[in-house]
């Protein structure tokens, strides 16, 4: 595997709006972002195996999650910044993560956390209109986010990796406070 000038982790709640403020980031910066959620979306549709987990809600289990994005990492292979998006969202990914890089000899550059109140994030859930979006899976969603990527965030806080930016206000808002937690011109 090829190695990159720059590897970046985003996370957030469900909700936190990372989604859009990658598209933006992606669209303004030499940013490449690789979507893992949009991936394992997509693998649902042919295995139904995966099914079960997002209709959970929970996280599809890690021989599955890393073999997909071992694929996807390879899609990226010459890719000069990528940004990953939703992974790893485990202590045990991140540390699969950490190995998958060591032999390309890459190191986690930033890790940035995107924080809104769980009230807005709620209701930003509610506009959209996403098929695991319904209460019960989005509830099921939080608590996997407090509970499995929580000690990620705290991980990632203790290697002085994390970058906390505040997802509250305008899509510009947020924009503009990316950009300066990653040191990129808007
Ligand atoms: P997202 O699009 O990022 O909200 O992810 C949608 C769903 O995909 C989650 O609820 C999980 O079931 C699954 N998923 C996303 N990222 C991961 C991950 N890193 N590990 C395991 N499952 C994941």
């Amino acid at each position: 595997m090829a190695g990159y000038r720059r590897f970046s982790v985003m996370l957030g709640s469900p909700g936190a709006g990372k989604d859009t403020q990658l598209e933006l980031l992606e669209a303004h910066t030499s940013a490449q972002i690789l979507y893992i959620g949009q991936t394992i979306r997509r693998a649902a549709e042919t295995n139904t195996k995966i099914v079960q987990y997002l209709e959970s809600g929970g996280l599809v289990p890690q021989e599955i999650i890393t073999q997909l994005y071992q694929l996807k990492l390879q899609e990226y292979e010459s890719t000069d910044w990528l940004i990953s998006d939703g992974f790893p969202r485990s202590l045990e990914q991140a540390e699969w993560l950490n190995s998958i890089l060591a032999q390309s000899f890459t190191k986690i550059s930033d890790v940035v956390l995107l924080e809104v109140s769980k009230q807005q994030a709620i209701q930003r859930l509610q506009t959209r209109a996403r098929h695991d979006d319904t209460n019960t899976i989005v509830a099921h969603r939080f608590e996997t986010f407090y509970e499995q990527t929580g000690p990620v965030i705290d991980y990632y806080e203790s290697v002085g990796l994390l970058k906390r930016v505040s997802g509250e206000g305008s899509v510009e808002q947020v924009h503009g406070r990316l950009c300066e937690a990653l040191g990129v011109n808007q």
